[in-house]
């Protein structure tokens, strides 16, 4: 499956590139810590406009899913699961993105996952699959 790149842009290309060194930022406000996803000028807690692309831990849950059936990009052949993940790190920090090595049968609201990247053009697209007995620690 070859993705189609995000376009880069000053506001977004942080968070497309993150995954370069294997981690997921998120853009974090630093007066009181709020994590905001997707990334806007100012903090939606505190208005407050000093923010920073801070690294998570890459875990989460699944929100909601459903499974594409039909074919909307030639490079993506279907039948693929199109998810929002909760990030571990804040309640309501959601992410809009793919499950990949995932059996939509097995899938459940709350099941634990973890990122992974697929390069796209110069971005590094954040993915999540279930999380394995392996990635426990
Ligand atoms: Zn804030």
């Amino acid at each position: 499956m070859t993705r189609v790149a995000p376009p880069l842009t000053e506001r977004t290309a942080p968070f497309w590139t993150s995954g370069a060194d294997g981690l997921l930022r998120i853009l974090r406000c630093d007066g009181c810590g709020h994590y905001q996803h997707p990334p806007q000028p100012v903090c939606p807690a505190c208005h407050c406009a000093s923010l920073s692309w801070q690294p998570v831990s890459g875990r989460g849950s699944v929100w909601s899913w459903t499974v594409n059936r039909y074919q909307w990009i030639p490079s993506m052949p279907p039948p693929y699961v199109v998810a929002e993940i909760e990030l571990a790190e804040q309640p309501g920090l959601r992410l809009l993105t793919n499950l990949v090595d995932a059996d939509p049968a097995s899938l459940r609201v709350g099941t634990e996952v973890t990122v992974c990247f697929a390069k796209a053009g110069d971005a590094f697209v954040p993915l999540f699959r279930p999380l394995a007995d392996d990635d426990q620690g």
